[in-house]
């Protein structure tokens, strides 16, 4: 007898997508071996929750024959990139959407012991007596992989959907002439910090310059060999890309790059970013097919009482000719479908009263959460099940401020990991402990300044009181199109974070 171990399940996708077949056994495998529901995470990817030891490796087995993996979705090795996910708006979607693709195999562990365990492939240390035991079985990883996960996506602007400076390595893509001339990189991001622990924090990555697309791959694996060789594999917390870069300087870096290149990157381009989040509802691609960007709170793919999202989004796939796309912000899009198609599906969604999301409010829409408690293990408050509630009882404040329409991105998660990117949300909480929050605020709007914290460890009733007047002064005081965290910066309710190692000060 031992006890009953349950695991939480990652599969990649690449630039989110994912064919209507593969969303059918994903469904499937949720009700089969994990809790009925489907978590759609702020990286583009699929969790399922709860699937428990024995049934562990029949479940990889058959995400594996839908052609999906979890292979390189957890573990200190670059996760999948993540990328803007509609390719149907214009050509350079499509490209950029390739270039994730290239940079996710590109570095793709290339060990075959995930086949030996997982897939009943051949034993690994037989291939290797094969070939003498010469096999170089990880080319940019070496025997010892990286000191943390490596996180890279990549922007489209004026889009910052994927929050490209949270990224360690980010490729931002530059239009000219109406062609992808390129992508301009940047480096060092990453959210994650400690409590307490002013050695540790959230930072935003830099840019460095700009590079064609045909180098990309280049650059990626010079610069994760970077963080290879030079992160710190003494302190775990310490160990992200960004503390490497943060300990040698940018100057350190570039340097290092441009050696291991073999050449030099060039100055970075004109580029200009708008928002981050997601644009809900129907757009027609320059292919004349439809995009549908579909609201689902908090990723949670499952069917409540009176929402059966997972059975409309079952029947859906059951007759899509297109494929899906999962959003940085947990959203799914129905991709590139026929006009004959988009009316049955307008149909099915209303038949199951599944809601596209322009109806709600500006700070729902642009809500975005970790999964925190039941399921995380370091989660010390709620998020996922908590933020439709608090959002509840703020939308009547904003509703009498006259702000229903104002977008302001609120984040929340259950611990510093910061997994739904909390240091940039205009508005933020990070979980101290059960109903307990710290509070930040100032983070710009676009994804391109990290928040401060405003208040420590306050409840419910506290973060209420908080935030009215603030917003009450908001309405009243903002300058025309101004955002929230701009304005609360201007008006110095938080000081305006310059760089990440003086987010603590
Ligand atoms: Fe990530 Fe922490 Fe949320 Fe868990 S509780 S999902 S580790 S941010």
């Amino acid at each position: 007898l031992e006890p009953y171990f349950q695991f939480m399940l990652r599969v990649v996708t690449p630039g989110g997508l994912s064919t209507p077949a593969q969303w059918l056994v994903m469904d499937e495998l949720a009700e089969k071996y994990g809790t009925g529901s489907i978590r759609l995470t702020t990286r583009q990817a699929f969790q399922l929750h709860g699937v428990l030891k024995w049934n562990l490796k029949k479940t990889i087995q058959e995400i594996n024959t839908a052609l999906l993996t979890t292979l390189a979705a957890c573990g200190d090795v670059s996760r999948n990139v993540m990328c803007n996910p509609n390719p149907y708006q214009s050509e350079i979607h499509s490209e950029v959407y390739y270039w994730s693709q290239q940079l996710t195999t590109h570095l793709a562990p290339k060990t075959p012991a995930y086949h030996e365990i997982w897939l009943d492939g051949e034993k690994v240390v037989d291939s290797l007596e094969q070939n003498g035991g010469t096999v170089e079985v990880e080319p940019i990883y070496g025997p010892v992989y990286l000191p943390r996960k490596f996180k890279i996506g990549i922007a489209v602007p004026p889009s910052n959907d994927v929050d490209v400076y949270s990224q360690d390595l980010g490729f931002i893509a530059i239009v000219e002439d109406g062609k992808l001339a390129g992508f301009n990189v940047t480096v060092g991001g990453g959210m994650g910090m400690t409590h307490g622990d002013t050695a540790t924090y959230p930072q935003l990555a830099k840019l460095i310059g700009f590079v064609t697309p045909d180098r990309i791959l280049d650059v990626a694996e010079k610069t994760v060999t970077i963080q290879r060789d030079y992160g710190n594999r003494s302190i775990r917390k310490n160990a992200r890309f960004k503390y490497t870069i943060d300990r040698h300087g940018l100057d350190w870096f570039v340097d290092e790059l441009h050696d291991r290149l073999g050449w030099e990157l060039a100055p970075a381009r004109e580029f200009t970013f708008e928002h981050t989040g997601d644009r809900y509802g129907w757009i027609k691609g320059k292919d004349g097919r439809w995009n549908l960007t579909l609201y689902v709170e908090s990723g949670r793919i499952a069917d409540t009482e009176g929402y059966p999202l997972k059975t409309a989004l079952r029947e859906i796939a059951k007759m899509h000719t297109g494929d899906f796309r999962l959003t940085a912000n947990q959203n799914l899009m129905i991709a590139n479908v026929t006009s004959q198609k988009k009316s049955k599906i307008v149909a099915l969604l209303k038949g199951y009263g599944i809601a596209e999301g322009t109806q709600y409010s500006a700070l729902r829409r642009s809500a975005l959460s970790c999964v925190a408690l039941p399921t995380c293990g370091l989660a010390m408050a709620e998020a996922e099940r908590y933020l439709p509630t608090l959002i509840e009882k703020l939308e009547p404040i904003l509703e009498e401020a006259g702000l229903r329409d104002e977008e302001i991105n609120i984040r929340m998660t259950g611990c510093p990991n910061g997994c739904a990117r909390p240091a940039l949300g205009e508005i933020a909480f990070i979980g101290k402990s059960p109903g307990k929050y710290n509070m930040y605020m100032g983070a710009g709007f676009s994804g391109d300044r990290l928040s401060k914290l405003y208040r420590e460890n306050i409840g419910e009733d506290e973060i209420i009181d908080t935030l009215k007047p603030i917003i009450d002064r908001y309405a009243a005081e903002r300058d025309s199109g101004e955002h929230f965290g701009d304005f609360v910066v201007r008006t110095g309710y938080v000081q305006v974070v310059t760089d990440g190692t003086n987010f603590h000060a």
